[in-house]
């Protein structure tokens, strides 16, 4: 179905705010304007849940997570970034995989499957998107998936 992805994503972010119970931030950076596209919102939102879960798993005491909406000519490019762990380099090509899970020491005690990125990528491609990380360790990582987007005439002119 069309929807704003602009309400969808911040009505989703809300709900994390309202239920974590870590000392983590939110910041939002997103258009003032509405971004119609067409979505499967159960699917849409499984995928941001398992992203933005991570984001907060990872993230240490006091750090900000940041939500972000980008705007290219034929798509939206949509993240969420942390203060996290990271990720190493030579791992990050794996996250996407079933199963995947960086360090079984790290991440044992966090509890998880390895799922839950494979589920976003699935997702994301069943929408015509692409996804990807850029980490860095010790500092944080960002999440980023595209979705193809028409501008109409109506967004030009609003
Ligand atoms: P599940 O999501 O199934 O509960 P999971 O979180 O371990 O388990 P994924 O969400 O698929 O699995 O993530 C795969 C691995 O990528 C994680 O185990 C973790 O090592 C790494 N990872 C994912 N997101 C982050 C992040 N924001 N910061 C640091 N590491 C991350
Ligand atoms: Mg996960």
């Amino acid at each position: 179905e069309w929807v704003n992805f602009v309400d969808f994503y911040d009505r989703i972010i809300d709900r994390f705010e309202m239920a974590k119970d870590q000392n983590v931030s939110f910041k939002r950076q997103l258009p003032t304007h509405a971004i119609f596209v067409e979505i499967d919102e159960d699917k849409m939102t499984q995928v941001l849940y398992n992203i933005i879960s991570n984001a907060l798993k990872y993230s240490p005491e006091g750090g900000l997570v940041t939500f972000s909406i980008k705007e290219e000519e034929d798509k939206i490019i949509v993240s969420v970034s942390d203060q996290g762990v990271g990720i190493p380099k030579e791992n990050i090509s794996k996250i996407f995989d079933r199963f995947y899970r960086v360090d079984k020491a790290r991440t044992r005690k966090l509890g998880g499957t390895g799922l839950g990125l494979a589920i976003a990528k699935e997702m994301v491609n069943v929408h015509g998107g692409m996804i990807w990380a850029v980490s860095e360790e010790g500092k944080g990582t960002e999440i980023s998936f595209s979705l193809p987007y028409e501008q109409t005439e109506e967004d030009e002119w609003s």
